[in-house]
Protein backbone atom coordinates (compact mmCIF):
# COMPACT_ATOMS: atom_id res chain seq x y z
CA UNK A 1 0.00 0.00 0.00
CA UNK A 2 0.96 3.21 -0.51
CA UNK A 3 -0.71 6.23 0.17
CA UNK A 4 -0.49 10.43 -0.40
CA UNK A 5 -1.70 12.27 2.42
CA UNK A 6 -2.33 16.23 2.11
CA UNK A 7 -2.82 18.77 4.88
CA UNK A 8 -4.63 22.20 4.78
CA UNK A 9 -6.65 22.63 7.59
CA UNK A 10 -4.91 25.67 9.29
CA UNK A 11 -2.11 27.92 7.57
CA UNK A 12 0.60 24.95 6.45
CA UNK A 13 0.05 22.98 2.96
CA UNK A 14 2.09 19.70 3.60
CA UNK A 15 1.57 16.66 1.72
CA UNK A 16 3.26 13.26 1.85
CA UNK A 17 3.91 9.69 0.73
CA UNK A 18 3.39 6.50 3.34
CA UNK A 19 3.83 3.07 2.49
CA UNK A 20 1.78 0.48 4.37
CA UNK A 21 4.90 -0.45 6.41
CA UNK A 22 5.43 3.19 7.52
CA UNK A 23 7.91 3.93 5.49
CA UNK A 24 7.58 7.88 4.95
CA UNK A 25 8.73 8.02 1.28
CA UNK A 26 8.54 11.97 1.27
CA UNK A 27 7.04 14.79 2.84
CA UNK A 28 6.84 18.14 1.85
CA UNK A 29 5.60 20.94 3.62
CA UNK A 30 5.03 25.07 2.59
CA UNK A 31 4.11 27.53 5.84
CA UNK A 32 2.63 30.78 5.73
CA UNK A 33 5.22 31.95 7.87
CA UNK A 34 6.13 35.05 6.29
CA UNK A 35 2.36 36.11 6.01
CA UNK A 36 1.61 35.25 9.99
CA UNK A 37 4.78 37.39 10.69
CA UNK A 38 3.05 40.08 8.39
CA UNK A 39 -0.39 39.74 9.68
CA UNK A 40 -0.47 38.48 13.35
CA UNK A 41 -2.36 36.01 12.88
CA UNK A 42 -4.03 33.07 10.06
CA UNK A 43 -6.98 35.29 7.87
CA UNK A 44 -8.74 32.42 6.16
CA UNK A 45 -9.06 34.43 2.89
CA UNK A 46 -5.68 35.09 2.30
CA UNK A 47 -4.50 31.54 4.03
CA UNK A 48 -6.94 30.06 1.19
CA UNK A 49 -5.16 31.81 -0.94
CA UNK A 50 -1.70 31.20 -0.18
CA UNK A 51 -3.12 27.06 -0.20
CA UNK A 52 -4.06 27.75 -3.65
CA UNK A 53 -0.81 28.71 -5.23
CA UNK A 54 1.19 26.00 -3.77
CA UNK A 55 -1.21 23.33 -3.27
CA UNK A 56 0.05 21.85 -6.80
CA UNK A 57 3.73 21.73 -6.45
CA UNK A 58 3.53 20.50 -2.55
CA UNK A 59 2.02 17.61 -3.70
CA UNK A 60 3.88 17.16 -6.90
CA UNK A 61 6.64 17.49 -5.56
CA UNK A 62 6.16 15.18 -2.34
CA UNK A 63 5.27 12.43 -5.32
CA UNK A 64 8.80 13.21 -7.14
CA UNK A 65 10.84 13.07 -4.07
CA UNK A 66 8.51 9.55 -3.47
CA UNK A 67 10.04 8.48 -6.98
CA UNK A 68 6.61 7.61 -7.75
CA UNK A 69 3.35 9.25 -9.99
CA UNK A 70 -0.52 8.93 -9.23
CA UNK A 71 -0.31 5.51 -10.78
CA UNK A 72 1.21 3.57 -8.21
CA UNK A 73 -1.00 5.15 -5.03
CA UNK A 74 -3.13 2.56 -3.46
CA UNK A 75 -5.63 5.80 -2.02
CA UNK A 76 -5.37 9.76 -1.39
CA UNK A 77 -6.11 10.77 1.85
CA UNK A 78 -6.74 14.50 3.04
CA UNK A 79 -7.55 15.97 5.82
CA UNK A 80 -11.68 16.93 5.86
CA UNK A 81 -12.10 18.80 9.31
CA UNK A 82 -11.68 20.26 11.89
CA UNK A 83 -10.41 23.45 10.22
CA UNK A 84 -11.28 26.51 8.45
CA UNK A 85 -13.44 25.44 6.03
CA UNK A 86 -12.07 27.95 3.33
CA UNK A 87 -8.69 26.16 3.68
CA UNK A 88 -9.66 22.58 3.98
CA UNK A 89 -11.49 22.62 0.50
CA UNK A 90 -8.36 23.51 -1.18
CA UNK A 91 -6.61 20.43 -0.29
CA UNK A 92 -9.91 18.74 -0.29
CA UNK A 93 -10.71 19.57 -4.34
CA UNK A 94 -6.77 19.01 -4.91
CA UNK A 95 -7.27 14.92 -3.81
CA UNK A 96 -10.60 14.65 -5.37
CA UNK A 97 -8.81 15.60 -8.76
CA UNK A 98 -6.64 13.27 -8.32
CA UNK A 99 -8.97 10.55 -7.14
CA UNK A 100 -11.03 11.54 -9.66
CA UNK A 101 -7.78 11.17 -12.78
CA UNK A 102 -6.77 8.09 -11.22
CA UNK A 103 -9.48 5.94 -10.28
CA UNK A 104 -8.15 6.22 -6.27
CA UNK A 105 -10.33 5.37 -3.30
CA UNK A 106 -10.64 8.69 -0.71
CA UNK A 107 -9.82 8.58 2.71
CA UNK A 108 -11.63 11.52 4.91
CA UNK A 109 -9.25 12.33 7.94
CA UNK A 110 -9.95 13.98 11.08
CA UNK A 111 -6.94 16.51 11.81
CA UNK A 112 -6.63 15.52 15.49
CA UNK A 113 -7.26 11.82 15.19
CA UNK A 114 -4.21 12.20 12.59
CA UNK A 115 -2.43 14.18 15.44
CA UNK A 116 -2.76 10.77 17.84
CA UNK A 117 -1.87 7.75 14.86
CA UNK A 118 1.28 9.20 13.76
CA UNK A 119 2.65 8.21 16.99
CA UNK A 120 1.36 4.22 15.88
CA UNK A 121 4.09 5.19 13.55
CA UNK A 122 6.86 6.19 15.20
CA UNK A 123 6.11 3.35 17.72
CA UNK A 124 5.17 0.08 16.30
CA UNK A 125 4.53 -1.07 19.76
CA UNK A 126 1.84 1.02 20.32
CA UNK A 127 -1.37 -0.68 20.70
CA UNK A 128 -4.97 0.37 21.52
CA UNK A 129 -6.16 1.52 23.52
CA UNK A 130 -4.01 3.91 24.63
CA UNK A 131 -4.51 7.86 26.25
CA UNK A 132 -3.43 10.87 24.69
CA UNK A 133 -2.90 14.03 24.84
CA UNK A 134 -3.06 16.53 22.01
CA UNK A 135 -1.76 20.32 22.49
CA UNK A 136 -1.87 22.61 19.40
CA UNK A 137 -2.80 26.01 18.54
CA UNK A 138 -6.58 25.43 18.10
CA UNK A 139 -7.01 21.70 20.37
CA UNK A 140 -6.38 20.67 24.12
CA UNK A 141 -8.04 17.33 24.04
CA UNK A 142 -6.96 14.83 26.59
CA UNK A 143 -8.33 11.49 24.93
CA UNK A 144 -8.75 7.68 25.58
CA UNK A 145 -7.97 6.03 22.01
CA UNK A 146 -9.99 2.83 22.42
CA UNK A 147 -9.62 1.92 18.62
CA UNK A 148 -9.21 3.10 15.68
CA UNK A 149 -11.90 5.70 15.01
CA UNK A 150 -13.18 5.13 18.69
CA UNK A 151 -12.22 7.91 20.87
CA UNK A 152 -13.57 9.17 24.15
CA UNK A 153 -12.72 12.78 24.95
CA UNK A 154 -11.94 13.05 28.77
CA UNK A 155 -11.05 16.65 28.96
CA UNK A 156 -10.62 19.55 26.55
CA UNK A 157 -10.27 23.33 26.58
CA UNK A 158 -12.77 25.41 27.66
CA UNK A 159 -11.40 28.45 26.69
CA UNK A 160 -8.15 28.70 24.59
CA UNK A 161 -5.62 26.19 23.72
CA UNK A 162 -2.17 26.00 24.86
CA UNK A 163 -0.39 26.76 21.87
CA UNK A 164 -2.53 30.23 21.47
CA UNK A 165 -1.50 31.15 24.86
CA UNK A 166 2.36 30.19 24.13
CA UNK A 167 1.68 32.41 20.61
CA UNK A 168 0.15 35.50 22.09
CA UNK A 169 2.61 35.26 25.07
CA UNK A 170 5.68 35.33 22.46
CA UNK A 171 3.92 38.33 20.64
CA UNK A 172 3.66 40.42 23.69
CA UNK A 173 7.10 39.69 24.36
CA UNK A 174 8.03 40.96 21.25
CA UNK A 175 9.76 37.66 19.80
CA UNK A 176 9.52 36.82 16.28
CA UNK A 177 6.57 34.54 14.96
CA UNK A 178 8.30 34.02 11.97
CA UNK A 179 9.43 29.99 13.00
CA UNK A 180 6.41 30.02 15.23
CA UNK A 181 5.88 31.98 18.23
CA UNK A 182 5.83 28.85 20.39
CA UNK A 183 9.46 27.72 19.63
CA UNK A 184 10.62 31.06 20.19
CA UNK A 185 8.91 31.46 23.37
CA UNK A 186 10.82 27.62 24.58
CA UNK A 187 14.37 29.65 23.47
CA UNK A 188 14.16 32.39 25.73
CA UNK A 189 12.21 30.30 28.50
CA UNK A 190 15.69 28.61 29.20
CA UNK A 191 17.45 32.08 29.83
CA UNK A 192 14.63 33.04 31.97
CA UNK A 193 14.21 32.07 36.05
CA UNK A 194 10.93 30.04 36.05
CA UNK A 195 10.02 31.03 39.77
CA UNK A 196 10.63 34.76 39.30
CA UNK A 197 6.93 35.34 38.05
CA UNK A 198 4.43 33.46 40.18
CA UNK A 199 1.76 33.14 37.82
CA UNK A 200 -1.12 30.74 39.54
CA UNK A 201 -2.08 27.37 37.96
CA UNK A 202 -5.26 27.38 36.03
CA UNK A 203 -8.48 25.62 37.30
CA UNK A 204 -7.10 24.26 40.79
CA UNK A 205 -10.56 23.96 42.16
CA UNK A 206 -12.09 21.88 39.14
CA UNK A 207 -11.08 18.20 39.49
CA UNK A 208 -11.82 17.34 36.47
CA UNK A 209 -9.29 16.80 33.07
CA UNK A 210 -10.74 20.09 31.24
CA UNK A 211 -8.10 22.57 30.79
CA UNK A 212 -8.33 26.47 30.66
CA UNK A 213 -5.53 28.84 29.28
CA UNK A 214 -7.71 32.33 28.97
CA UNK A 215 -6.88 33.11 32.46
CA UNK A 216 -3.20 32.37 32.42
CA UNK A 217 -2.80 34.66 29.37
CA UNK A 218 -4.56 37.62 31.21
CA UNK A 219 -1.42 37.53 34.18
CA UNK A 220 0.70 37.28 31.44
CA UNK A 221 -0.68 40.67 30.31
CA UNK A 222 -1.12 41.82 33.57
CA UNK A 223 2.90 40.82 34.61
CA UNK A 224 4.28 42.82 31.14
CA UNK A 225 1.86 45.85 31.96
CA UNK A 226 2.82 46.07 35.62
CA UNK A 227 7.14 45.63 34.47
CA UNK A 228 6.49 48.38 32.03
CA UNK A 229 7.65 46.17 28.89
CA UNK A 230 6.85 47.95 25.76
CA UNK A 231 5.43 45.24 23.56
CA UNK A 232 5.59 47.03 20.59
CA UNK A 233 9.56 46.52 20.85
CA UNK A 234 10.56 44.25 19.20
CA UNK A 235 12.68 41.27 21.08
CA UNK A 236 16.23 42.49 19.58
CA UNK A 237 16.22 45.69 20.00
CA UNK A 238 15.69 46.05 23.31
CA UNK A 239 18.42 46.72 26.04
CA UNK A 240 19.61 43.83 27.94
CA UNK A 241 17.74 44.06 31.26
CA UNK A 242 14.79 44.21 29.20
CA UNK A 243 15.44 41.29 27.42
CA UNK A 244 16.42 39.25 31.38
CA UNK A 245 12.75 40.02 32.17
CA UNK A 246 11.06 38.99 29.47
CA UNK A 247 13.09 36.17 29.62
CA UNK A 248 11.60 35.50 33.24
CA UNK A 249 8.19 36.48 31.93
CA UNK A 250 8.77 33.40 29.49
CA UNK A 251 9.67 31.04 31.66
CA UNK A 252 7.55 31.64 33.94
CA UNK A 253 4.79 31.23 31.65
CA UNK A 254 5.87 27.83 30.93
CA UNK A 255 6.37 26.55 33.96
CA UNK A 256 2.63 27.19 34.89
CA UNK A 257 1.23 26.26 31.26
CA UNK A 258 3.13 23.05 31.71
CA UNK A 259 2.26 22.16 35.15
CA UNK A 260 -1.68 22.39 34.47
CA UNK A 261 -0.72 20.05 31.49
CA UNK A 262 0.78 17.53 34.27
CA UNK A 263 -2.09 18.10 36.46
CA UNK A 264 -4.39 17.08 34.44
CA UNK A 265 -2.61 14.01 32.89
CA UNK A 266 -2.06 12.45 36.23
CA UNK A 267 -5.82 12.46 36.44
CA UNK A 268 -6.88 11.52 32.85
CA UNK A 269 -4.28 8.67 33.73
CA UNK A 270 -6.02 7.74 36.96
CA UNK A 271 -9.34 8.20 34.57
CA UNK A 272 -8.27 5.70 31.80
CA UNK A 273 -7.01 3.45 33.90
CA UNK A 274 -10.03 2.76 35.55
CA UNK A 275 -12.15 2.34 32.11
CA UNK A 276 -9.33 0.63 30.21
CA UNK A 277 -6.55 -1.30 33.02
CA UNK A 278 -5.06 -2.45 30.32
CA UNK A 279 -3.35 1.08 29.08
CA UNK A 280 0.58 1.14 28.55
CA UNK A 281 0.93 4.46 27.13
CA UNK A 282 0.68 8.15 26.74
CA UNK A 283 0.67 9.64 23.57
CA UNK A 284 1.76 13.91 23.34
CA UNK A 285 1.33 15.44 19.81
CA UNK A 286 0.89 18.36 18.17
CA UNK A 287 2.34 21.29 17.73
CA UNK A 288 3.24 22.31 21.30
CA UNK A 289 4.37 18.24 21.90
CA UNK A 290 7.63 19.34 19.88
CA UNK A 291 8.59 21.78 22.85
CA UNK A 292 11.75 19.99 24.46
CA UNK A 293 10.95 21.42 27.91
CA UNK A 294 7.17 20.10 27.56
CA UNK A 295 8.10 16.23 26.70
CA UNK A 296 10.43 16.23 29.91
CA UNK A 297 8.04 17.39 32.02
CA UNK A 298 5.36 15.23 30.86
CA UNK A 299 7.80 12.00 30.55
CA UNK A 300 8.39 12.29 34.60
CA UNK A 301 4.59 12.40 34.78
CA UNK A 302 4.40 9.02 32.80
CA UNK A 303 7.62 7.32 34.19
CA UNK A 304 6.23 7.85 37.08
CA UNK A 305 2.21 6.23 36.80
CA UNK A 306 4.57 3.14 35.49
CA UNK A 307 3.35 4.22 31.61
CA UNK A 308 5.44 4.83 28.89
CA UNK A 309 5.90 8.45 26.91
CA UNK A 310 5.51 8.34 22.88
CA UNK A 311 5.91 11.48 21.36
CA UNK A 312 6.38 11.73 17.97
CA UNK A 313 9.90 13.66 16.51
CA UNK A 314 9.36 17.29 16.18
CA UNK A 315 8.56 17.46 12.81
CA UNK A 316 5.96 15.01 13.06
CA UNK A 317 4.47 16.59 15.95
CA UNK A 318 3.43 19.72 14.23
CA UNK A 319 1.30 19.73 11.17
CA UNK A 320 2.39 17.48 8.45
CA UNK A 321 0.95 15.23 5.40
CA UNK A 322 2.90 12.31 6.94
CA UNK A 323 0.13 12.01 9.85
CA UNK A 324 -2.08 12.22 7.29
CA UNK A 325 -1.00 9.67 5.22
CA UNK A 326 -0.56 7.16 7.75
CA UNK A 327 -3.58 7.49 8.79
CA UNK A 328 -5.51 7.22 6.05
CA UNK A 329 -3.41 4.00 5.76
CA UNK A 330 -5.28 3.09 9.07
CA UNK A 331 -8.58 3.41 7.80
CA UNK A 332 -8.28 2.04 4.39
CA UNK A 333 -6.71 -1.27 5.84
CA UNK A 334 -9.82 -1.45 7.42
CA UNK A 335 -12.10 -1.28 4.61
CA UNK A 336 -13.04 2.58 5.21
CA UNK A 337 -12.88 4.45 2.41
CA UNK A 338 -14.69 6.65 -0.10
CA UNK A 339 -14.80 4.98 -3.63
CA UNK A 340 -13.02 7.27 -6.22
CA UNK A 341 -14.90 10.29 -7.34
CA UNK A 342 -16.55 10.76 -10.87
CA UNK A 343 -14.02 12.65 -12.99
CA UNK A 344 -16.02 15.15 -14.29
CA UNK A 345 -16.87 16.25 -11.17
CA UNK A 346 -19.88 19.60 -11.00
CA UNK A 347 -17.32 22.91 -10.21
CA UNK A 348 -20.44 23.84 -7.74
CA UNK A 349 -19.87 20.35 -5.98
CA UNK A 350 -20.64 20.37 -2.08
CA UNK A 351 -17.78 18.43 -0.56
CA UNK A 352 -18.06 16.05 2.65
CA UNK A 353 -16.14 19.00 5.12
CA UNK A 354 -16.59 19.00 8.62
CA UNK A 355 -14.44 22.27 9.74
CA UNK A 356 -16.29 21.67 13.81
CA UNK A 357 -15.95 17.76 14.32
CA UNK A 358 -15.42 16.57 17.71
CA UNK A 359 -13.07 13.43 17.93
CA UNK A 360 -15.11 10.86 20.12
CA UNK A 361 -17.43 11.13 22.47
CA UNK A 362 -17.23 12.88 25.82
CA UNK A 363 -16.71 11.05 28.81
CA UNK A 364 -19.66 11.36 31.22
CA UNK A 365 -19.90 8.66 33.42
CA UNK A 366 -17.09 6.18 35.75
CA UNK A 367 -15.25 9.51 36.80
CA UNK A 368 -15.27 7.56 40.60
CA UNK A 369 -11.52 7.52 39.93
CA UNK A 370 -11.63 11.41 40.02
CA UNK A 371 -9.23 12.76 42.64
P1 LIG B 1 -4.77 22.44 15.47
O1 LIG B 1 -3.99 21.17 15.38
O2 LIG B 1 -5.39 22.67 16.80
O3 LIG B 1 -5.71 22.61 14.31
P2 LIG B 1 -2.69 23.83 14.19
O4 LIG B 1 -2.93 22.72 13.24
O5 LIG B 1 -2.77 25.22 13.73
O6 LIG B 1 -3.70 23.63 15.36
P3 LIG B 1 -0.17 22.67 15.00
O7 LIG B 1 0.85 22.74 13.93
O8 LIG B 1 -0.73 21.35 15.32
O9 LIG B 1 -1.32 23.73 14.78
O10 LIG B 1 0.42 23.39 16.25
C1 LIG B 1 0.81 24.74 16.17
C2 LIG B 1 0.94 25.30 17.55
O11 LIG B 1 2.07 24.68 18.18
C3 LIG B 1 1.19 26.80 17.58
O12 LIG B 1 0.38 27.38 18.55
C4 LIG B 1 2.67 26.90 17.96
O13 LIG B 1 3.00 28.03 18.71
C5 LIG B 1 2.83 25.67 18.82
N1 LIG B 1 4.25 25.27 18.91
C6 LIG B 1 5.06 24.86 17.91
N2 LIG B 1 6.31 24.63 18.38
C7 LIG B 1 6.28 24.90 19.71
C8 LIG B 1 7.24 24.85 20.76
N3 LIG B 1 8.49 24.49 20.55
N4 LIG B 1 6.82 25.20 22.00
C9 LIG B 1 5.56 25.55 22.24
N5 LIG B 1 4.60 25.63 21.30
C10 LIG B 1 4.96 25.30 20.05
FE1 LIG C 1 -2.56 20.63 13.98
Amino acid sequence: IVVLGIETSCDDTAAAVVRGNGEILSQVISSQADLLERYGGVAPKMAEEAHSQVIDQVVQQALDEANLTENHLSAVAVTIGPGLSLCLRVGVRKARQIAGSFKLPIVGIHHMEAHALVARLVERELQFPFLALLISGGHNLLVLARDLGHYVQLGTTIDDAIGEAYDKTARWLGLSMRRGGGSALEELAREGNAQSIKFSVPMKQHKDCNFSYAGLKTQVRLAIESKKIDTETPFFSTSSQDRSLRADIAASFQRVAVLHLEERCERAIDWALNIEPSIKYLVVSGGVASNQYVRTRLGEVVKKNGLQLVCPPPKLCTDNGVMVAWTGIEHFCKGRFDPPPPVDEPEDFVFDLRPRWPLGEEHTEGRSGAR
